[in-house]
């Protein structure tokens, strides 16, 4: 046999038991790798169920930081981070994006007569009507306890009639467990970009409606950068607040009230001016409610009253039988001793109860307190003349107003300035009926054009106010103007300021032709 087929023989003999041992080792192979793919796989579901988990966990996670688990709706860091996006679709300046910041008022009674269950309740409700507000799709978010914001595509004037539909749904009941809760809600308004940057928008609307809550609530308000003073500044601002009257820093400005027929100047508003030494003449709006807030309103309200009164009076020597109106605080309503102090302001300067209005703004008016009840039947005992502002913006139904002694309505200037649209037509129109089937005089505030003034007199307002007859100006500012023969145009001002406030004949184009100033005088 050759040595290779020895080889060979010898080679054929030892396969069948090199064979079974391959067997084995691979039989010992396959098994561990089995193992090691059972491990694998094993290992693999269980990260994978990890992964799995973990991912829920963090889209939950993320679920919590983007929306709030009560209402459904964004949080506030979700808002903010959208913010960037929305609003550099308006950078080019062309569109206006308004953030609502939106606040109920006397929430915390319902967690503290109903217990958090039902505070709970009347939250997931408010966001559910903030979520479904009529309109082009708001974003909504819950960005505090009782804090809602809403971001909308629009100008300032139509973030104002927003704010007043989400007061509107704000304020109706909440029924939580057979409980019926009464709320109303304060809303600022800051529009991007006038108001301020990205990263200053929600605070500077949030400002807003705080300003809004200092002063009673139930109402809107834009953002005003003097209300960005920082707390230092605000209470050097009290403390100066606290001097002004004293240093004669506070004035009376009057905006007359127009007849619509006869164009006859009917009443003269008085607005609160301070004419601060450093930081010059500050608004009202910034300066009335921290008065409220820090009890300095009953003496400044005192001085508006009797400077008025005043006024009137002087006015009266002249020949002039105009009203005078002023504004009355909710916190002076609250002042058990305001009538009879008015009462006595009016005896000393000679002047007819009924020859002052006493102006209330209808979230104030319709306050169902025992308190505002109590004020407005002495007013009417007091033969005071009552008139309801800034009308429309509340929830006030028919019957309450008719259960108030108010001879006038003022129409919130927000209507006036929106009147191109159907809707606020329609509003003015059924304000106007339902007013003249009370018995009261409609008054339109915040009149700017024209074209308002013919359709606010068409629609049949009574009386008319706004920068289109004239802005708000100083006592001696009306008389000089009152005095000045020698210019034309405000002549006719000047006569009708001054005549008796009797119904003339009725020639509305020619008397119009002849307004003074239509462009806004004063
Ligand atoms: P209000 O009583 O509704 O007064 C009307 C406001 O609208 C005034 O602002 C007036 O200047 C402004 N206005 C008048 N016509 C026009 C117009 O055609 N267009 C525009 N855009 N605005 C017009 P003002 O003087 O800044 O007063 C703001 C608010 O401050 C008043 O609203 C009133 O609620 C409050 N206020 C003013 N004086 C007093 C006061 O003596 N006591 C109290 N408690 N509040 C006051
Ligand atoms: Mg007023
Ligand atoms: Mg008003």
């Amino acid at each position: 046999m050759s040595p290779l087929a020895a080889g060979a023989a010898a080679a054929a003999a030892s396969v069948p038991g090199a064979l079974a041992r391959v067997d084995t080792l691979s039989g010992l192979l396959g098994a561990g790798l089995l193992l090691a793919l059972l491990g694998l796989w094993l290992f693999r579901r269980v990260s994978l169920r990890l992964r799995r988990r973990l991912a829920a966990a963090q889209g939950q996670l993320e679920a919590l930081r983007t929306h709030d688990p009560l209402t459904g709706l964004l949080t506030r860091q979700a808002l903010e981070a959208g913010l960037e996006a929305a609003t550099r679709a308006c950078d080019d300046g062309r569109r206006r994006l308004a953030l609502l910041y939106v606040g109920l008022d006397n929430f915390r009674s319902v967690n503290d007569s109903d217990g958090p269950g039902a505070g709970d309740a009347v939250l997931v409700e408010a966001g559910r009507r903030l979520a479904a507000l009529p309109g082009p799709a708001p974003v909504a978010a819950r960005v505090a306890g009782d804090e809602f914001a809403l971001l909308v595509e629009a100008d300032r004037e139509r973030a104002w009639l927003a704010a007043a539909e989400v007061i509107a749904l704000l304020s109706r009941p909440y029924r939580v467990e057979g409980r019926e809760h009464e709320l109303t809600a304060s809303v600022g308004i800051a529009v991007y970009p006038d108001d301020g940057s990205r990263p200053r928008l929600l605070a500077h609307a949030a400002l807003a409606m705080r300003a809004v809550k200092r002063g009673g609530g139930g109402a809107h308000a834009c953002y005003d950068p003097a209300l960005s003073v920082d707390r230092r500044e605000q209470s050097e601002l009290l403390q100066d607040l606290r001097h002004a009257l004293e240093r004669g820093e506070l004035q009376l400005y009057y905006q007359p009230k127009i007849d619509a027929r006869s164009l006859q100047v009917t009443a003269a508003e008085a607005l609160l001016r301070w004419q601060h030494p450093r930081r010059g003449m500050i608004s009202p709006l910034i300066f009335v409610p921290l008065a409220e807030q820090h009890g300095l309103i009953g003496t400044i309200g005192r001085w508006v009253i009797e400077e008025a009164c005043r006024q009137a009076a002087l006015w009266r020597g002249r020949g002039l039988r105009m009203r005078v109106a002023v504004n009355l605080s909710p916190h002076q309503l609250r002042q058990d001793d305001l009538v009879p102090y008015i009462e006595a302001t009016l005896a000393r300067h000679g002047i007819p109860p009924s020859r002052l209005t006493c102006e209330i703004t209808e979230t104030v008016a319709v306050e169902d307190t025992e308190v505002t009840r109590r004020a407005f039947e002495r007013m009417r005992r007091a033969g005071l003349h009552v008139s309801i502002d800034d009308f429309g913006t509340g929830q006030s139904s028919l019957a309450t107003v008719r259960r108030l002694p108010a001879a006038e309505l003022k129409i919130d200037r927000a209507f006036v300035a929106d009147l191109a649209s159907a809707k606020a037509r329609t509003i003015v129109q059924t304000i106007v009926k339902m007013a003249h089937d009370l018995g009261m005089r409609v008054v339109a505030e915040g009149v700017e054009t024209e074209a308002q003034r013919d359709l606010l007199v068409e629609m049949g307002c009574d009386e008319l106010q706004g920068f289109l007859f004239a802005r708000p100006m100083t006592a001696t500012a009306i008389a000089l103007w009152a005095d000045d023969d020698g210019d034309e145009g405000q002549r006719g001002f000047r006569d009708s300021l001054f005549a008796p406030t009797l119904p003339a004949p009725l020639d509305l184009p020619a008397a119009y032709a002849a307004l003074p100033g239509a462009g806004g005088a004063g």
